[in-house]
């Protein structure tokens, strides 16, 4: 059977499974969207993404057509039809069909997509040894253009950076916000360990506050490391002494270069592993 896709209310085979040409999620990337694990059978913070996805959704002033917990059982309604244990959900909500202008009053029903499947985002042995990266000339979305807390689906600040480290043999990069700091990387949230101190972007350095940066956030303060979010700048990440990447599809993922520079040692780091682990086990409970 060819994977079931939930398109508002109904489930079509993958080949079956459309929107209109005319929907301003396609016309402008009018919309906004999730990505969210499962691990055996179940979402990992389900609540915590449907929040982010309310809040994206009122930022644009987008009304989900649907209630939260309609919405969540879509969701488990569609890990259970294609019996996905341990996959990748990606809920989606456009705005809808409308006129060729961009006025969002001129479309109606926003449909709302689940599709679950599944994902391997980097090699294994990216998770062993760790990625190169390097930092993008293109800048993170100015807060007051298009703030990066919106889960939006215009992605394309974020592929314009991604082809920067494609074009430089890297599977991601690093994006630096208006001011020069280091904001996050096209994908994933950032993390630094100096000194044993974890350290990573606040939300106001203007990224997207990751549900599974908040998940490592929790996990080093219980561990006892000490957590700082706050301003960075390239100038840390040379000379931090770790260095790693958080996001639902990337999981946790160590880097050990960046800008052609090794990080520390050029190895994975001990803080890196032990944080991983305690991922591992969290998110397999
Ligand atoms: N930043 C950006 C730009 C992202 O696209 C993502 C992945 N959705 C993240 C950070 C990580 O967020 P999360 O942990 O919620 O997947």
């Amino acid at each position: 059977m060819s994977l079931q896709i939930y398109i508002s209310g109904k489930f079509y085979p993958k080949e079956d499974a459309k929107i209109s040409v005319y929907d301003h999620g396609l016309l402008y990337g009018d919309g906004v969207f999730e990505g969210m694990r499962s691990y055996n059978g179940k979402v990992f913070r389900l609540e915590q993404h449907l929040d982010r996805l309310w809040s994206s959704a009122r930022a644009i002033l987008l009304e989900i057509p649907m209630t939260r917990p309609a919405l969540a059982k879509a969701v488990n309604d569609t890990l259970a039809l294609n019996k996905i244990n341990d996959g990748y959900i990606r809920l989606v909500v456009t705005r809808g069909a409308g006129s060729l202008g961009i006025d969002p009053n001129k479309t109606s029903h926003p449909q709302v997509i689940v599709i679950a499947d599944s994902i391997s985002l980097y090699p294994e042995e990216f998770y062993q040894n760790g990625l190169e990266i390097i930092t993008a000339s293109t800048i993170r979305n100015h807060p007051a253009a298009l703030s990066p807390r919106i889960k939006s689906l215009n992605y394309l600040n974020n592929i314009l950076a991604k082809l920067e480290g494609l074009q430089a043999g890297c599977v991601e990069a690093l994006m630096l916000n208006h001011k020069g700091e280091v904001a996050e990387c096209t994908g994933d949230n950032i993390f630094l360990v100096k000194d044993s101190t974890v350290q990573t972007p606040p939300l106001d350095a203007g990224i997207l506050e990751g549900i599974t940066r908040d998940a490592i956030i929790e996990l080093a303060k219980k561990a006892g490391y000490n957590v700082s979010e706050n301003a960075l700048t390239r100038h840390d990440v040379y000379v931090a002494d770790e260095c790693f990447l958080t996001g639902s599809a990337a999981e946790v993922i160590p880097v050990v270069k960046v800008d052609k520079r090794p990080i520390g040692d050029g190895a994975v780091g001990p803080v890196t592993r032990d944080l991983l682990e305690r991922f591992k086990k969290l998110v397999r409970g």
